[in-house]
């Protein structure tokens, strides 16, 4: 997933208005309400306009590129807490059907797990992980936006540390099949 994601982003750099890369353009739009015309806008002071480069940026992070390699590896807290995983996403109290994990420490892969993530999808459960690892490695703390949630993905600048934002692309863009 996350390999197709950087190759399909590497091609959207080169030729963004090309048709083979419109997959990419519209889960631009959709996670971080971004378009190429976001580039003119004038810079603001410690912010970027250039989230195709960024995502870039993360997906390489979460590949372990700049670690020269995350060798840590994946491991879990199953232990069913969902109390525990709610008091942390207290945004949604009561509302654990939109929690499916957490992630507890910074520069781990070590992730606490809910029920709803061992009932779902492989591909939702690809996107909880990416989620989490850009929580852990991408130095996002919180949850701007949820996907599927009201004014999901938000300002780009907002979605551009919104682990959700980067997860729904990558999973967007990363998939097998075109
Ligand atoms: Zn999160």
């Amino acid at each position: 997933m996350l390999l197709r994601a950087e190759d399909a982003l590497i091609e959207y750099g080169k030729s963004p208005a090309k048709t083979s890369n419109r997959k990419v353009a519209i889960a631009l739009k959709k996670h971080f309400n971004w378009t190429p015309a976001v580039l003119d806008l004038p810079l603001e002071f410690g912010k970027l306009n250039d989230v195709p480069g960024k995502v870039l940026d993360v997906v390489g992070t979460l590949l372990g590129k700049q670690q020269g390699g995350i060798t840590v590896p994946p491991e879990a807290i199953c232990s069913h807490n969902d109390q525990q995983t709610e008091r942390i996403h207290a945004k949604f109290p009561g509302d654990i059907t939109t929690i499916a994990a957490s992630a507890l420490e910074d520069n781990t892969n070590c992730f606490m797990y809910t029920r709803k993530y061992f009932s779902s999808t492989p591909e939702f459960r690809a996107k909880v992980i990416v989620h989490e690892m850009c929580h852990s490695w991408g130095i996002m703390t919180d949850d701007p936006f949820y996907e599927g949630h009201d004014g999901y993905p938000g300002d780009f600048r907002v979605a551009m540390r919104n682990p959700d934002s980067f997860a729904g692309l990558i999973r967007d863009i990363g998939r097998h099949q075109k």
